[in-house]
C-alpha cells in the first residue's frame, strides 16, 4: 500500500500514520520527496481497509498495490483458464456462442428455439426457468417444468444448457438439468448464494451487477472460488449509467480489463447490455473483437410475442446473419467461430 501525504503534512501526522500501519502488521518504508512524503506499507493484513488511512489527517492519497482477490487474479493462472463442459471449451481458441430465448415459455417455443440455435451454429442453449423480473406481476418462469423442457430440447440437438439460479434452494434442480449455472446481475452480491455455488462442481456464469465495479465482480468470483469451485465464467452484461437510450451501457472495455486482471474466461451479453435488438449484432461483433471468449445472445422464433425481453431478442434471420459476421470477425483477432 502506498500512502501519499499532503504537502503540508506535519511530522506528527506522518508518525500517526506510520503507527497505525505498524499496528496492522505493515513494514513501513518512508521516502521524503521534494513536495510529498510517501509511506510504503509492505505485508500487513490482506483485507486492510485503505479507507481507514484515507480519512486520517494529512493524507492526500492511498493506493492499494495488491489486488484484494487472489484466486480470481491473473497471477493465479497466468496462462488463462479454460472451462471445459463436455466437448465445449470456454476460454479456448473457439468463441462459444450461447443463444436462446430469455425465458422458457412452452414446449413448442423451446423446441423451435433449439432448432434455430443449433442451425445457426451455437453450442449452448440458454433459457430462464426462474426469472428475476423487476415486477412481481411479470412472468416468473416455468420452474422445474421449464428446466425439463429446456434439457429435452437441448439434448435433441446436441446442445449444452445454461439457465439461471436465483436462490440456493434451486441449486439441486439446476445442477440436475443444466450444464452451466447462470448467476444473474441482481444476485452478483448475494454472498450466501455465492458461497453455496462454491460448494458445487459445475461451471457458474457470473454476471456483472448493474452497478458493480470490475473489482466487485472479481471479488464475487473469489467467493465462489474460495469454496473450491474454480469453474467461474465472468459475464459483462451492461451497467447502469446516466444514458437512457439503451437499457444498459455495454462496457466493452470491461472485456480486455477482465482478461488483464483475471485468468477466468469472459463472456459478453449484448442483449441485456443494450436492450434493443438492432444494437445486439454490432455489440456482439465488438465484443468478439475485444477478446470475448463467448457470447450470450437472446433469440426468439417470435420476439414480438416473447414473454420477456422481446425487444432485445433477435429474429432468427438476424441471428443467422450475426453468426455469419462473427465467422468473419473472429479470425481477424486470432479466434474461430464454428
Ligand atoms: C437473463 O439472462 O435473462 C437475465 C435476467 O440477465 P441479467 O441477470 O443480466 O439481467
Ligand atoms: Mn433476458
Amino acid at each position: 500500500m502506498l500512502v501519499v501525504m499532503q504537502q503540508d503534512a506535519s511530522e506528527a501526522q506522518i508518525q500517526k500514520i506510520i503507527q497505525r500501519l505498524m499496528e496492522d502488521g505493515f513494514d513501513v518504508h518512508r521516502s521524503t520527496g521534494v513536495l510529498h512524503t510517501v509511506l510504503g506499507g509492505v505485508g500487513g493484513k490482506d483485507d486492510f481497509d485503505t479507507a481507514v488511512v484515507q480519512v486520517m489527517d494529512g493524507v492526500k492519497e492511498v493506493h492499494r498495490i495488491v489486488a484484494p482477490y487472489k484466486l480470481a487474479s491473473r497471477a493465479f493462472n497466468p496462462a488463462g483458464t479454460v472451462v471445459k463442459v463436455r466437448d465445449v471449451e470456454i476460454g479456448g481458441n473457439k468463441v462459444v456462442v450461447m443463444a436462446g430465448p430469455c425465458s422458457v415459455e412452452s414446449y413448442e417455443q423451446i423446441e423451435r428455439s433449439a432448432d434455430i440455435v443449433a442451425d445457426g451454429g451455437a453450442s449452448v442453449l440458454r433459457g430462464g426457468a426462474f426469472k428475476p423480473r423487476s415486477s412481481p406481476y411479470s412472468f416468473q418462469g416455468l420452474g422445474e417444468e421449464g428446466l425439463r423442457l429446456l434439457r429435452t430440447a437441448a439434448d435433441r440437438r446436441g446442445l449444452l444448457v445454461i439457465s439461471e439460479v436465483m436462490d440456493a434452494v434451486q441449486i439441486p434442480l439446476l445442477t440436475a438439468y443444466s450444464d452451466i449455472l447462470q448467476l444473474g446481475a441482481r444476485n452478483m452480491q448475494n454472498f450466501n448464494l455465492l458461497r453455496e455455488l462454491g460448494k458445487i462442481r459445475k461451471p457458474v456464469l457470473l454476471k456483472r451487477g448493474i452497478a458493480a465495479t470490475i473489482e466487485e465482480l472479481l471479488l464475487s468470483a473469489e467467493y465462489i472460488m474460495a469454496g473450491g469451485n474454480y469453474e467461474v465464467i465472468l459475464c459483462e452484461r451492461g451497467i447502469r449509467t446516466f444514458e437512457t437510450y439503451t437499457r444498459n451501457t455495454m462496457d466493452i472495455s470491461a472485456i480486455p480489463v477482465l482478461h488483464k486482471l483475471s485468468h477466468l474466461p469472459v463472456v459478453a451479453d449484448p442483449s441485456h447490455g443494450t436492450g434493443r435488438r438492432d444494437l445486439v449484432p454490432p455489440m456482439a461483433c465488438a465484443s468478439v473483437a475485444a477478446g470475448a471468449d463467448a457470447l450470450l445472445i437472446e433469440v426468439h422464433h417470435d420476439p414480438d410475442h416473447a414473454f420477456s425481453d422481446g425487444a432485445q431478442s433477435l429474429y432468427p434471420d438476424q441471428y443467422f446473419e450475426l453468426m455469419k459476421q462473427l465467422r468473419v470477425i473472429a479470425p481477424a483477432v486470432g479466434r474461430v467461430v464454428e
